[in-house]
């Protein structure tokens, strides 16, 4: 619930408004997870709140931890699905990457997610909860580190669950809340063309991703079947119109795939496509796993692409892969524990899939 919901809810079960707004901050600001930890609530009217509303939707069930630091923690949800949620440091920042959905519905062809389809979308609580289950981890392990910046990039599509996304971002953006900046947050498209338009009139607006992948609708088409729906023109028109706050750039995110999208030719292809945009390129070296026949491409043809790009003008930042010993760097997120898929993938093998239903 966001604040106001949760005010309406006291209302409507005939409390003071008030009473909302003491038990939110419990559940938002300091992570309760049951009635009895509000002790600025007396017993009854803990009972009436109880009638109208379920606090603690997820539980932690296994943290696999990389040697670069990183976390990658599997949550199962009250229906028994499982969602992950992976936890990088950077000096003194932590980024956590949250999931938005029980798998994926996009279809990306270098994606571990998208082969587990989709099976239905993360609530608001739940989108919420990945955060506060991840600080009370922090607080016990490691007391001095602190959750700096968010990144909706783990599983799942975050505009394809669209109002679940804003309510989760009215809710972790409260300084009430746990008041995580607005600018300290990324969601991350794999270009949902009407979404974009209607993100863009929004008043929360977090920073914005985009998963591009590649400079022409041939190669995208390819590895992103969306892209036949909305095309490489369609979603640059719309990002061109799209009210970019000052001083904010669209990072497009560019997964670099051995032999596919990693030519000279297409680094002065994508530097062309995106001259004039408020924007910057982070390259991601693909992150193998065994569910997409892709390599990544050398390190000498990683450099010579980026450089390709830089001499062109393009700003780009080339992402060391994080957690990839434990299968949670960009891409591999597939509810695996030790090596070991926890529910069977789909098994697709199409030289061209079809547009995924994403509307
Ligand atoms: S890359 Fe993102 S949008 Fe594409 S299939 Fe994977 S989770 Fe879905």
């Amino acid at each position: 619930m966001t604040l106001d919901q949760a005010q309406d809810l006291a209302a409507a079960l005939g409390l003071p408004r008030f009473r909302g707004e003491q038990a939110w901050r419990w559940v938002h600001g300091k992570g309760a997870i049951a009635w009895d930890e509000m002790t600025n609530i007396g017993p009854e009217v803990r009972a009436r709140l109880a009638e109208g509303a379920q606090i603690g939707t997820l539980t932690l069930a296994e943290v696999q931890r990389s040697k670069d630091g990183t976390k990658k923690l599997r949550f199962t949800t009250r229906d028994g699905y499982s969602i992950e949620s992976v936890l990088i440091p950077d000096g003194e920042k932590t980024t956590q990457c949250i999931s938005s959905q029980v798998g994926c519905a996009v279809d990306c062809q270098f994606c571990a997610t998208a082969k587990l389809g989709l099976t239905r979308n993360l609530d608001a609580g739940e989108i919420a909860d990945q955060v506060y289950r991840a600080r009370a981890l922090l607080a016990a392990e490691e007391p001095d580190r602190r959750i700096t910046n968010l990144v909706y990039m783990g599983m799942g599509e975050p505009l394809h669950n669209y109002d679940n996304v804003m309510r989760s971002l009215r809710i972790l953006t409260s300084d009430l809340g746990v008041g995580i900046g607005q600018r300290r947050i990324t969601v991350s498209t794999a270009g949902l063309v009407p979404r974009l338009e209607k993100l863009g009139n929004e008043d929360v607006r977090p920073n914005l991703a985009v998963s591009l992948n590649a400079s022409n609708d041939r190669v995208r088409d390819e590895i992103m079947p969306i892209n036949k729906k909305w095309n490489i023109a369609k979603l640059l028109g719309a990002l061109r119109a799209y009210p970019l706050e000052h001083r904010r750039r669209v990072t497009f995110e560019y997964v670099l795939l051995a032999g596919v999208n990693d030519s000279l030719a297409d680094a002065a292809d994508l530097a062309k496509l995106l001259r004039g945009h408020r924007c910057k390129v982070n390259i991601i070296p693909f992150n193998p796993h065994p569910e997409a026949g892709y390599t990544r491409p050398s390190p000498e043809a990683i450099t010579a692409f980026q450089n390709e790009c830089k001499r062109l003008g393009l700003p780009t930042y080339l992402r060391t892969p994080r957690g990839d010993d434990i299968d949670a760097a960009c891409g591999q997120l597939a509810n695996r524990s030790n090596g070991e898929l926890l529910v069977p993938l789909r098994v697709k093998k199409r030289a061209s899939p079809p547009a995924p239903n994403v509307d």
